[in-house]
């Protein structure tokens, strides 16, 4: 078993001040794979000191070097990159070719997109022809806290550090306790990548203790949050003392409206979209909007992808889905499947309790709900598990309404042949994204929500933005 009890601050790894011992469990066997420990107030502010102290250099380096130390990250990565997807894999329950194919590989590919937007920021920039001596200037905030989720550990974790780097503020990360070890790993790539002393700093730590205390820290400037809708109001209610920037990735209940001329595969890519890495995905389409002409078809198809669906151990290789990641995360959804029952809607794949022949493990049946109206609770609510509702509709103004029916308004999805019907859909959804007929969204652009998904946009030069400060200048000596 893995025990690593120390925090990365300043540059080193140091034992906690009073630290609580905190096991983190595999989810495929219920067993303890790693101890760690949760860290108080003295760690949290000695990571948000070292912070303090590096902010200055940092942020006076010339941005090439700052790219420069990046792309050593990377290189520290993608020696190391089977020990990622193993952590991954443990912590939280990725299968581990998922593990190697999609959560992993989520670093590089948010850090050179990072490295690319980068090239387009502008620091010091004329306001306008209309004002010669004017300048508009870019700046990093500060010393920025970043509390990130298990479900997408290493995704969520490079699109805060690496646009953070790059815009020149120093940080401490507090990743999620479910999944510690991947972030452990990654701060050992910026150690050995060269970043000075105290500009990435890591403690572990649970949302009460060190979450709770970054977030009203007086010497933090910027919280930039990804979880659950919950804990980002907590954050914003904490910070607002400090009146700190506060960035919210949250929730989301997508809706995937699936037109009667939709491709031929519509159907079972909204399955296996709403169904991979367990359903945990902020912007998995967990609502099938179906026109009604094609719905007792859909119905069908849905279900037999749905009972075709493996469903096994992380460890195992294969094209299987894992366990959810932990028994309270197990229980909720095995309780919202309760209430999907009460409530009426017609189970047709899946259901309660454990799949067939398992008997430990927080494993999910592929569960899919037919007849289910919006105003329901497993269709207003986030499940968070592989758990698929769906709904019928008449035409497109049923389908806008409903589908924007929602406290949340992450993705959402549309599948139709019809171009002008796409881009009117695509316009009317109210969401921070919509994507369309299995196209995913290209590299630059950004990852973010509206109404209860948060208000923060990651990735591409929006991502890097958050960062900085914007300073107006006037009476500028032209060059
Ligand atoms: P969570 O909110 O319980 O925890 C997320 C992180 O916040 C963890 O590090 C946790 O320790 C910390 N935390 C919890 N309470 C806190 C508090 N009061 N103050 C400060 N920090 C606190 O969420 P989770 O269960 O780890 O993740 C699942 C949720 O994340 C889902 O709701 C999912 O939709 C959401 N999510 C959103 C996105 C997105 O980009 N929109 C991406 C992934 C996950």
């Amino acid at each position: 078993m893995i025990e690593n009890r120390n925090f990365y601050i300043n540059g080193a790894w140091v034992p906690p001040v009073a630290g609580r011992d905190y096991h983190v469990i595999d989810p495929s066997t219920e067993e303890a794979c790693a101890i760690i420990s949760l860290g108080d107030q003295a760690d949290t502010d000695a990571a948000v000191a070292a912070a303090s102290a590096a902010f200055p250099a940092w942020a006076a380096t010339d941005p090439a070097t700052r790219a420069d130390y990046v792309k050593a990250i990377l290189a520290q990565y993608e020696a190391r990159v089977e020990e990622m997807a193993e952590a991954i894999s443990i912590e939280m329950g990725a299968p581990i070719d998922m593990a190697r194919t999609s959560q992993a590989p989520c670093l590089p590919w948010h850090l050179e997109n990072s490295l690319e937007a980068f090239k387009e920021i502008e620091w010091v920039r004329p306001l306008g022809p209309h004002a010669p001596n004017d300048r508009i200037a870019l700046e990093p905030i500060g010393v920025v806290g970043l509390i990130t989720p298990w479900n997408w550990p290493m995704n969520q974790v490079t699109l805060k550090v690496i646009p953070a780097l790059l815009a020149g503020c120093t940080m401490v990360l507090k990743p999620s306790e479910e999944s510690p070890l991947s972030s452990m790993l990654f701060a050992e790539f910026v150690h050995d990548a060269g970043v000075p002393a105290g500009v990435f700093n890591l403690v572990n730590g649970d949302g009460m203790g060190v979450g709770s205390q970054l977030s009203t820290h007086e010497d933090v400037a910027m919280i930039s949050f990804t979880g659950s809708t919950r804990a980002g109001k907590a954050i914003s209610v904490a910070a607002a003392a400090t009146l700190k920037r506060v960035t919210l990735e949250l929730g989301g209940k997508g809706a995937n409206v699936i037109f009667a001329d939709a491709d031929e595969k519509a159907v079972k890519r909204g399955v296996i979209h709403c169904m991979s890495n367990s359903g945990q995905s902020c912007n998995a389409p967990t609502r099938m909007l179906v026109e009604r002409s094609i719905y007792d078809q859909a119905v069908e198809i849905a279900a037999e992808v749905a009972n075709n669906i493996a469903v096994g151990p992380a460890s195992e290789p294969g094209r299987h889905i894992g366990p959810v990641v932990n028994k309270s995360q197990w229980t909720k959804i095995q309780e919202m499947i309760e209430v999907g029952i009460n409530e009426g809607a017609r189970l047709v794949a899946g259901g309660p309790g454990l799949p067939e022949g398992m008997n430990r493990g927080f494993f999910v049946r592929p569960t899919v709900f037919a007849d289910v109206s919006n105003d329901m609770r497993i269709a207003q609510e986030e499940i968070f598990g592989p758990v698929l509702s769906i709904i019928p509709f008449d035409d497109e103004a049923d389908a806008v309404r409903i589908a924007n029916d929602t406290p949340y308004g992450l993705t959402n999805y549309v599948q139709s042949q019809d171009g002008a019907k796409r881009n009117r859909m695509a316009l009317a959804l109210r969401s921070g994204m919509v994507e369309m007929n299995g196209k995913g969204r290209a590299a630059g652009s950004p990852f973010g929500g509206v109404k209860m998904s948060g208000r923060a946009r990651e990735g591409g030069v929006w991502g890097i933005e958050e960062f900085l400060e914007v300073k107006a200048i006037s009476g500028w000596a032209a060059e």
